[in-house]
């Protein structure tokens, strides 16, 4: 355990000691917890870890070899072709799921839904919530699928799954002025960045990149979000480090918005700017 720990810093993995020991619990298939009062480890698990920490000192995302992510109550399955999806954007699903504590049966809007972390979170935690989520990646589209069956199978209300492009201004037409919240974690990293090989050479491009600015895919959407919103409605956009003052004008400049804010994730970091429809 100590060796694959050091293997695993050495190629560059930031949570190298916590990441073997997932892995390990892992290849024996026992929770984290089992690990302290293990004596040994048959030749099978041991012959299965090896190759799990070969694979993540390739930098492969840990959520890839356990086909796991832990998302606030849920555990979306993921791999190839869709977003691990990041506890940052537990905070701006909590965030949505605030807005409509006091309704019944609220409308919700998911774009860019990948896993569907954040449309499946929402209809677990708010029992009633009618949350459509929309991907356009057919890649991920397979996921955000499998995981709303999964959810399905655990009793919780069914999420509509809706192939489409975020920016496009004839989707999901049914719902106009009828929808209580937006919700996004859309591509906003600016063209060029730098992202650690874990991003870059596994999400897909499409979860991504943004345009010059990241902002891109933002700007396509307000549109689309401002009609599916009711009058008091409101919209919950994730967006990076850099753009806490960029994203929050781009909204402003849009027209259709008030209360346009900007919040910061647990680490102090800018991290989602909200609205409400005008
Ligand atoms: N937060 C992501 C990252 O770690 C980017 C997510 C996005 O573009 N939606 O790179």
């Amino acid at each position: 355990m100590g060796e694959a720990a050091r293997r695993l810093a050495a190629a560059g993995v930031e949570s190298a000691r916590v990441d073997a020991e997932l892995l390990l619990a892992h290849a024996l298939a026992v929770p984290r917890s089992r690990l302290f009062t293990l004596d040994d480890v048959p030749d099978d698990a041991a012959g299965r870890f090896a190759e799990l920490v070969d694979q993540r000192a390739d930098r492969v995302p840990l959520q890839h070899l356990t086909g796991r992510a832990p998302f606030r109550q849920l555990e979306l399955a993921v791999g190839p072709g869709v977003f691990v999806p990041r506890p940052e954007t537990e905070q701006l699903t909590g965030w949505a799921l605030e807005r409509i504590v006091d309704q019944d049966g609220p409308l919700v809007v998911d774009l860019g839904s990948g896993s569907g972390a954040i449309a499946l979170s929402i209809a677990h935690e708010h029992p009633g919530a009618r949350v459509t989520a929309v991907e356009r990646d057919p890649g991920a589209l397979h996921w955000t699928r499998h995981n709303a069956s999964l959810r399905v199978g655990a009793g919780d209300t069914p999420i509509g799954v809706v192939q489409g492009d975020m920016t496009d201004p004839t989707l999901l037409r049914e719902l106009d002025g009828r929808v209580s919240v937006v919700v996004s974690n859309p591509p906003y990293v600016p063209d060029g960045a730098v992202l650690p090989q874990e991003v870059a050479d596994h999400d897909p491009p499409l979860a991504l990149w943004g345009g010059p600015d990241g902002l891109d895919v933002v700007r396509g959407m307000l549109a689309v979000a401002a009609r599916l919103l009711h009058t008091g409605g409101w919209l919950g956009i994730e967006h990076a480090d850099q753009q806490g003052s960029s994203l929050p004008a781009v909204v402003r400049a849009h027209g259709a918005w008030t209360d346009v804010e900007d919040h910061p994730d647990l680490a102090g970091r800018p991290r989602f700017t909200t609205a409400r429809r005008a």
